[in-house]
């Protein structure tokens, strides 16, 4: 029979596992009960619309059988089985889930534990195997197939004469050596440990025989060794147990198997829940970002069972789109089993859950974010940008689910995180606006003048350094009664009455000055003015109306806008800056001159404001044209 090799990346798997030194090796049965309840659970699926596979959900088992003089343990099952194709396909190469690349990157690094944490599927046999032998008949086919090798050098198929639909997988168990005692996995004692810590929740029944020391019938005192079968496992799913009985690593393992996540969860939710929607829910908050959570890649969504089977892998109905980092499950008795994905979206029953596993979400976070600050904070940092899209998105109409939070970095010492009521607790006297300013970072919004202004009068500014920020306020409107006002488009804002006097005293006075240079710089501003709230820099830009500077900045950059957002911009100068007399000078000496400070001073405000000026060579020549 001719050997056949297996596929590049399966043989850098294989290296691996033969020569692991890996200490946990017991994993593999973990791993070969895991594929056989799948093939149960294929099988099953199957049968709910096909009546020929004649098997009923308590036909199914998977058995562990040891023959010590052999040195092999069997693990089989009767589920769905492998076509000759499906042995090539699956047994030679690794699963193509992407997750090998991550495991190989990371093997080996400090506080990673890949194989541990996620499983490396069938080829974790070889830890403890030498020789590996795969009899398997699939549903539906006439003959049944063998696949066999022994590591590295490659594998052989050919015909089997099993006669029954599923899989055997014998394990030819590697000799003693000094370090590792592999004839432990052919004790039943040792295997009965294995399935209760690694497989008690797997939904079949485990089968092995056991034996047990019984009284002898007829005896009082006489004990015989009585050969019996036993289930192993207590089949109760992780997530219908109670939250006390489960231990936090349970709960890791579980998600970091089921979620391919090689960090734990933040955080742990259960919910139990009677009445108009009888269900169990196991949630998740992840510890950091998937890689592509802000693509059109990731999917949003909860496993979904029906009374311990699963129906849907990713049930996206579950979930509203702002919590979409959330993973879990439900289990409902309510669903039936074989429900379509078209008939779930008018459930009823599920529209209920819905909206009661949000409700526990919002509750959950809220919980967090009193009590355990510094999780939040993490939890915030991965999936803030998430919730402040969802206030925004819909015209707002989730603001009351996430109004409490968001929170942003503010100018009170230390820039910490604060939520919005945080932020109205420590308000100013007088003060009736939520202030805040917009850029790409705190460094930069703090050099701007404005800004510097509020903070000199002793106001707590809010920093919105994502460009969703300012429009989820917007979007919010109010919060508690404050409406949000940026500091930098209305720069009147913080002026006394009596600055605000002399403010429009001078503007009144140069009208015509300032008319003039608004007129030099043409469309690119809506109006030239004097302002009090600069403190000692010559000019800033601010905005009238909707639309900030801030807001046509971000506009601008999504593809296709085309430029077409513009700003109502004014170009702030100074009235106590000692240039607002030269240009009033200007204006009676010499008009020209003037025309090009206006140039310059309003490139110099854009470029404060973090803009690109229109044209850096004309800029340039002005400058040194004056020099
Ligand atoms: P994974 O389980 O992560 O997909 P494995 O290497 O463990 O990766 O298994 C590869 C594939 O082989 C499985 O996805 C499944 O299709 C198939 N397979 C493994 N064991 C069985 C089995 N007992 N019955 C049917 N198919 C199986």
């Amino acid at each position: 029979m001719k050997k056949k090799q297996f596929k590049t990346e399966s043989q850098k798997l294989l290296d691996m596992m033969i020569n692991s030194i890996y200490t946990h090796k017991e994993i593999f049965l973990r791993e070969l009960i895991s594929n056989a309840s799948d093939a149960c659970d294929k099988l099953y699926f199957r049968s709910l619309t096909d009546s020929t596979v004649g098997m009923a959900q308590g036909d199914y088992e998977i058995r562990l059988t040891v023959d010590k003089e052999e040195r092999t343990l069997t693990v089989s099952d009767n589920g769905c089985g492998m076509t000759e194709d499906d042995l090539e396909n699956n047994l030679g190469t690794i699963a193509k889930s992407g997750s090998f690349d991550f495991k190989r990157e990371n093997a080996g690094k400090d506080g990673v534990d890949i194989i541990g944490q996620f499983g490396v599927g069938f080829y974790s046999a070889f830890m403890v195997a030498d020789k590996i032998t795969v009899t398997s008949k699939a549903f539906g086919e006439d003959k049944a197939h063998v696949w066999e090798s022994e590591g590295i050098d490659g594998y052989t198929v050919s015909e089997s004469d099993k006669d029954t639909v599923g899989t055997d997988i014998v394990l030819h168990i590697k000799p003693d050596t000094e370090d590792e005692k592999y004839s432990e996995y052919l004790e039943s004692f040792r295997l009965q440990s294995l399935v209760k810590k690694y497989s008690d929740y797997i939904r079949y029944p485990i089968k092995m025989e056991v034996e047990n020391e019984k009284l002898k019938e007829g005896t009082k005192d006489e004990y015989e060794t009585v050969k019996e079968v036993e289930t192993l496992n207590s089949m109760v799913p992780l997530w219908k147990k109670n939250q006390a009985d489960v231990t936090a690593e349970e709960y890791n393992r579980f998600y970091s198997e089921k979620f391919f996540d090689y960090e734990a969860p933040i955080k742990v939710v259960t919910q139990k829940s009677e009445g108009t929607a009888t269900y169990t829910a196991l949630l998740f908050f992840p510890a950091h970002t998937p890689f592509n959570y802000y693509t059109k890649e990731y999917e949003k969504g909860l496993e979904l069972y029906s009374g311990g089977v699963m129906i849907m892998e990713k049930c996206a109905d579950l979930l509203p789109d702002y919590f979409s980092f959330v993973k879990g499950l439900v289990d409902s008795s309510d669903l039936s089993l074989n429900i379509s994905r078209e008939m779930l979206q008018h459930d009823r029953q599920l529209k209920v859950m819905a909206k009661a596993i949000e409700k526990k979400i919002k509750s959950e976070l809220e919980k967090m974010q009193k009590d355990d600050r510094e999780n939040y904070e993490k939890l915030f940092g991965a999936f803030g940008l998430q919730l402040k899209y969802g206030l925004y998105a819909d015209y707002g109409m989730h603001k009351d689910v996430l109004k409490d939070l968001v929170m942003f970095k503010t100018s009170a010492e230390g820039n910490k995180l604060k939520t919005l009521k945080e932020y109205t607790e420590t308000l100013k006297e007088g003060q009736t606006s939520i202030l805040y300013a917009a850029g790409e970072s705190i460094e930069k919004i703090d050099r701007l003048p404005q800004v510097e202004n509020a903070k000199a009068r002793g106001y707590e500014v809010l920093y919105l350094t994502d460009d969703i920020d300012e429009f989820a306020l917007k979007m919010l409107g109010k919060y508690d009664d404050k409406d949000f006002k940026n500091v930098t488009a209305d720069a009147s804002l913080l002026e006394t009455e009596e600055e605000k006097k002399a403010v429009e005293d001078d503007n009144k006075a140069a009208e015509e000055m300032l008319k003039y240079m608004k007129e030099q710089l043409g469309d690119k501003v809506f109006a030239v003015r004097f302002s009090a709230s600069l403190k000692d820099h010559p000019v800033s830009l601010s905005s009238e109306g909707e639309l900030s500077v801030e807001m046509e900045k971000t506009l601008n950059k999504m593809p296709g806008s085309d430029g077409m957002a513009k700003a109502q911009t004014v170009l702030e100068i100074n009235r106590e800056h000692p240039i607002a007399e030269k240009l009033k000078a200007l204006y009676e000496s010499d008009k020209d001159k003037l025309a090009s400070y206006a140039k310059i001073l309003f490139a110099e405000a854009r470029l404060i404001n973090g803009l690109s000026i229109d044209n850096p060579t004309e800029f340039a020549d002005l400058v040194a044209g004056l020099m």
